[in-house]
């Protein structure tokens, strides 16, 4: 049985920002101020988020693979025809496990959390938001405009701190223990970040079903203290920029767990703008 019901939910007639200067945020529901302060409804590199503080903690880093929690698995484990996309997906920051291990009290006894991206490398950052950008900037042949798109799906790896590169972020799914060996991902609707359809988590044009398990997850991480990106269901975080800014704290405290020295590091946006305008004009 739902916990609750997707009737809650309502869409308001004043989902866009009043404040003409602001940035046009995602479609923004109305539910209870305990979710809905609990969800970033800005791109998620928006100068209003990249303008927050970050105080390092210096929190440990540590592996899901490594905690024996049955109602806890990396998404391969559940779902056959998903791979890991490489190797340290599972690592997250302490705070990011305890909320984890929290959520699971809120969530029904039968149910689990498939995680599929915690930690995420900055090279890996960068080939993730390179195949987006040249995916727009072959539809728009202007490198800014492609560049302002992708970056609202896939955090930008210049001159940001992308949340995944912390280790504050997971991307997460639920699933259905049917009985011991028979584990099942709950119907949640697409999860592919690089097509931009449903992939709102209050967008309308899913199923009932979709809708009532985006929910479930919703309700569940935000009561465990995980604030959700609002142009992607599956994003969930604690301690970045995104989880300061819905929050209301006055700084973040995961920073990035990179090597300083990395050239990638270097690459400015006018850097990679120049390059790219350089194979636009030569095809
Ligand atoms: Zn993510």
């Amino acid at each position: 049985m739902a916990v609750f019901s997707i009737n809650d939910i309502l869409l308001a007639s004043d989902g866009l920002a009043s404040n003409n200067t602001a940035p046009v945020p995602c479609i923004k529901p109305k539910v209870s101020e305990s979710i809905s302060s609990s969800v970033l409804y800005l791109p998620i590199a928006d100068a209003l988020v990249k303008a927050i503080p970050i105080r390092e903690c210096q929190e440990k880093v540590i592996d899901l693979l490594e905690v024996k929690e049955p109602r806890l698995k990396p998404r391969s484990a559940v779902d056959t025809s998903y791979c890991p996309a490489y190797e340290g997906y599972s690592r997250v920051r302490l705070g990011v496990y305890r909320r984890l291990v929290s959520m699971l009290r809120y969530l029904p006894k039968d149910i689990g959390i498939a995680y599929s991206e915690g930690f995420r490398p900055f090279s890996k950052q960068k080939e993730y938001f390179d195949a987006i950008f040249k995916d727009f900037l072959h539809k728009t042949k202007d490198g800014k405009e492609a560049y302002g798109e992708a970056a609202k799906l896939v955090s930008p790896f210049i001159d940001n701190k992308p949340t995944h590169c912390t280790g504050a972020a997971i991307d997460m799914a639920l699933f259905r223990i049917k009985d011991d060996s028979n584990l099942e991902v709950l119907d949640m609707g697409l999860y592919d970040s690089s097509k931009d359809n449903d992939n709102e988590t209050f967008t309308t044009s899913i199923t009932e079903i979709q809708k009532e398990n985006r929910l479930l997850l919703l309700k569940s991480a935000t009561k465990a203290g995980l604030v959700n990106y609002g142009y992607e269901w599956w994003h969930y975080s604690y301690g970045d920029r995104a989880w300061a800014y819905a929050k209301g704290e006055k700084y973040a405290i995961y920073d990035l767990v990179v090597d300083k020295s990395d050239p990638i590091l270097m690459i400015t946006k006018e850097s990679y703008l120049a390059e790219a305008s350089l194979h636009t004009d030569t095809k």
